[in-house]
């Protein structure tokens, strides 16, 4: 039986690399829904190759156009952020794939948990935002959250088959992105062209500033005590330049797996749709020869601050995280069209969690509102 997927951000680094992977390996894997933001030549090209039943654009402004481009096809079109929420509950829909950058993929996600589909989750911040409401829902409607983040991909790999043994603790490895050894004076003056200059990854542009903020390692460990229900202290974070050991899990007696590989997200996401299978790929293999030596080192906490806030969010917990992922979207936004400089998001960052009440027991209508408050609060401080 093929899978029937819905690629929720088809058009963007991780949706694009997905449809590759599914291109690779059409008896196992079918499309049938699309969704964009505003990148409609794109998901109009993807919607005439792939088929889907269903495409969808967030921005509905792009929907006449949308619709006319595929009209002489029998694909439903649908228009506007709700539609993605509503899109994941089709019957037809085996996986929801999350590929869509930041808040976005929150209510889709929870949607798609709640009528029972499982979940390959690319989109880390909506277990930054929600993590232990996402965790609770998955449990209660027996949904599998399978991950795509290179990292969570390889202790998930490292997991199969421990269900009953004890972990220790995990090491999430990190390349330490672009401005991996430079000191405070040289971020402050460091250039949106350097930021998105990632050395071992082509990615979206929200997640290569995070990348070079250090940001993105800080919710990538929020996204792992979530998946794999640990307490802060049981994650660590090790600098990885070479970008092969995608990280590790350390058991009780002391043992430790880890999963190696070239750094390429086709991977992650082939097993995330996959699962249980590892299914076959011509994709370039690992060669030790090739990497004689392996290098690894301290996260620098101090001139990465933001990796500091994240761990005192995670601590934290509440709306805290929530707080970080708004003022952060903002930040990441503002730094991307010149608005302020590299050092500046941290101090909106600092200045939101300062500012936006605490709340230890968030709901969701909680979490929603933080998201809103901190939005609207961080701009006030851009402009
Ligand atoms: P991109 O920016 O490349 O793509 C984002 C996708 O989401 C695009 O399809 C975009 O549509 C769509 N999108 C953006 N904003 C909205 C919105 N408000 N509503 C609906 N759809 C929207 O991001 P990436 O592929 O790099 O990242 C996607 C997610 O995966 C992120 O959460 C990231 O952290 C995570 N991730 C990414 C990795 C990578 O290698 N890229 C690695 C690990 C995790 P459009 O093109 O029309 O703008
Ligand atoms: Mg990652």
């Amino acid at each position: 039986m093929k899978k029937r997927i819905a690629v929720l951000g088809s058009t963007g680094s991780i949706g694009t690399q997905a449809l590759d992977v599914i291109r690779e390996n059409p008896d196992n894997f079918e499309v049938e829904v699309l969704t964009a933001h505003n990148n409609i030549q794109l998901l109009i090209k993807q919607a005439k190759e792939f088929k889907p039943n269903a495409v969808v654009i967030a921005n509905k402004s792009k929907y006449k156009e949308l619709s006319e481009a595929l009209s002489d096809s029998d694909i439903k079109i649908y228009a506007g952020n709700d539609a993605i929420s509503q899109i994941v509950e089709m019957s037809t829909v085996d996986i929801v794939l999350t590929a869509m950058v930041g808040y976005s993929g929150l209510l889709p996600t929870i949607n798609a948990i709640k009528s029972g589909k499982n979940i390959a989750l690319a989109n880390k911040e909506t277990l930054v935002v929600a993590g232990e409401i996402i965790q609770k829902l998955a449990i209660h409607h027996k949904v599998s959250i399978y991950p795509v983040d290179s990292e969570h991909s390889a202790i998930f790999q490292c997991l199969v088959g421990e269900e009953q043994n004890v972990i220790e603790k995990i090491y999430l490895t990190a390349s330490g992105g672009p401005f991996r050894g430079k000191d405070i004076d040289f971020l402050k003056n460091a250039t949106k062209n350097n930021a998105l200059k990632h050395p071992n990854w082509e990615m979206g542009a929200k997640i290569t500033i995070d990348s070079a903020t250090m940001l993105n390692k800080g919710f990538e460990a929020i996204e792992a005590r979530w998946l794999f229900g640990l307490n802060p202290d049981q994650i660590e974070i090790v600098v990885h330049p070479q970008s092969i050991v995608h990280s590790a899990v350390q058991f009780q007696d002391g043992s430790i797996k880890a999963q190696m590989g070239l750094p390429d997200m086709k991977l992650p996401i082939l097993y995330a749709l996959g699962f249980p299978m590892r299914l076959k790929t011509n994709f370039p293999r690992f060669s030790f020869w090739d990497y004689p030596e392996l290098s690894f080192e301290k996260p620098d906490l101090k001139n990465f601050k933001n990796l500091a806030i994240a761990y005192e969010a995670m601590d934290k917990c509440g709306n805290m995280p929530c707080i970080l992922n708004a003022a952060n979207e903002i930040a990441v936004e503002a730094f991307l069209e010149d608005k302020i400089g590299f050092c500046e998001m941290t101090d909106i960052i600092e200045q939101s969690i300062e500012n936006i009440t605490y709340i230890k027991h968030p709901d969701l209508g909680d979490l929603i509102n933080t998201d809103k408050e901190t939005r609207e609060f961080s701009k006030s401080i851009i402009n």
